[in-house]
């Protein structure tokens, strides 16, 4: 912006000008807070707040970058309406004008699979590829207008650097730990639980912490081939890992046929570590969110006193189910198993038979709803936000 700062132009222009480079370099920001390397995430706060920055500014890029255009259609008018028209009017321009017109459409169907009607994972991550579609054609309009101009090719270095480190050290995993399917075990219904081995380095995780992994085709077993995120069910010694999976869609249906031996990529780790605490503790757990809680069972000893809400719809859907109940009662550990079948559960009920509610750090994972409705019931019983730690089965 301190380069193209426009000098003696008309203010509309002027506002045209800022408001493009302004949103270019917010579009840059919001590219780089999705290069999603472990170390850099934890380092900015987690990859759930890298992501919201991600979204604030990509959303706010697109509002500056929509501005552009009208300003100069509302420079035009000071001449008249049909030069405001021309400005606008695609019919009326040239490739560059075409170019920054197509990306603000792509950035538009990327905005709108974001913030719309929530859509099914692989169409809006399709959507999500439009955006950078959208980046690649803006970065086109810009090179077209201004040419070779150092602070354009920056831009553009930056933008194509970022674009081409997520596509292949994220998606396509170039740097993923290579581990191994050591057994295999069901714990539940449509639920499997893994030990990983690691081929070459071990990743170094903490309860708490999720991975992303990508498994290789078996001898009689075809994967998907895509990343997918899973929490940590233990942490064991000479860098094992293991990992509970419940089939939930396409990928992790076809998981439940999985064979030893099989390779799997790790990326990671992220998210929070359940941070160590001598407060009492209350846990909420929905059906397979019950992992990291599993993973911080396994790994503590003589943890603080801790109450464990695992819902679930029926006992045979329920993971871990045994190992809890026979955990139950050490260490201060009380385990409340509750079968809801297809009702809603009674959040309220349950929380009343928790004593010193507010004075508990309580932590939820599972289901979107389910952790929004009990952040909302802690609230109102008193419980300070600040002591409520949420996993979501679902970023985006
Ligand atoms: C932080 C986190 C931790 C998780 N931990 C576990 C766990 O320990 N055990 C477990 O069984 N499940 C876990 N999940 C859920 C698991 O990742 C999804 O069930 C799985 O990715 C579904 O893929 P699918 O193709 O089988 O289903 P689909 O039908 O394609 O997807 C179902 C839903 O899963 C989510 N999803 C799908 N693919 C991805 C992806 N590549 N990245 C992110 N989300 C995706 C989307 O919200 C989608 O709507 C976790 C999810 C998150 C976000």
């Amino acid at each position: 912006m301190a380069w193209a700062w426009p000098h003696g132009l008309p203010p509309w222009r002027s506002v045209a000008i800022l408001s493009g480079w302004a949103g270019t370099g917010l579009l840059l920001a919001s590219l780089i807070l999705m290069v999603r390397t472990p170390g850099v995430t934890a380092r900015l706060g987690g990859i759930a707040t890298l992501y919201r920055w991600h979204h604030l500014s990509g959303s706010l890029a697109y509002l500056l970058l929509l501005i552009h255009p009208l300003a100069l259609a509302i420079n035009g008018l000071d001449e008249s309406p049909l030069v405001a028209w021309q400005t606008l009017s695609p019919a009326d321009q040239t490739w560059p004008e075409w170019l920054g017109w197509l990306a603000l459409l792509l950035l538009m169907a990327g905005l709108a699979g974001s913030f719309g009607p929530r859509l099914a994972y692989r169409p809006w991550r399709a959507l999500h590829w439009a955006l950078a579609g959208g980046v690649v054609l803006g970065l086109a309009h810009l090179y077209a207008l201004l040419g070779n101009a150092v602070p354009v090719l920056l831009v553009i270095a930056a933008c194509t650097v970022s674009l081409v480190w997520r596509l292949l050290i994220s998606d396509l995993g170039l740097q993923a730990a290579p581990y191994q399917v050591e057994s295999i075990a069901h714990c539940a219904d449509r639920s499997i639980e893994l030990t990983l081995v690691p081929c070459a380095r071990a990743l170094s995780a903490k309860p708490g912490q999720f991975v992303l992994a990508a498994f290789s085709d078996g001898p009689h077993f075809h994967a998907c081939g895509e990343f997918h995120p899973f929490t940590l069910s233990a942490i064991e010694e000479r860098g094992r890992l293991r990992i509970a999976i419940k089939a939930l869609g396409r990928c992790t249906r076809r998981l439940q046929e999985l064979e030893a031996g099989v390779l799997v990529r790790l990326q990671g780790p992220f998210g929070e570590a359940a941070a160590p605490t001598i407060q009492p503790r209350l846990w909420i757990a929905g059906g397979i969110g019950i992992t990291p809680f599993m993973a911080i069972l396994r790994n503590e000893t003589g943890g603080p006193p801790t109450s464990l809400i695992h819902l679930f719809r029926s006992p045979g859907e329920a993971p871990f189910l045994e190992e809890l109940k026979a955990r139950s009662g050490q260490d201060g550990f009380d385990y409340r198993p509750v079968a809801t079948g297809d009702c809603v559960p009674d959040l309220a009920a349950l929380l009343d038979t928790i004593t010193d509610l507010p004075a508990r750090a309580a932590h939820l994972c599972g289901p979107p709803a389910l952790v929004d409705s009990a952040h909302t019931a802690l609230l109102a019983r008193g419980v300070p936000p600040g002591a409520i730690h949420s996993d979501r089965f679902d970023f985006r």
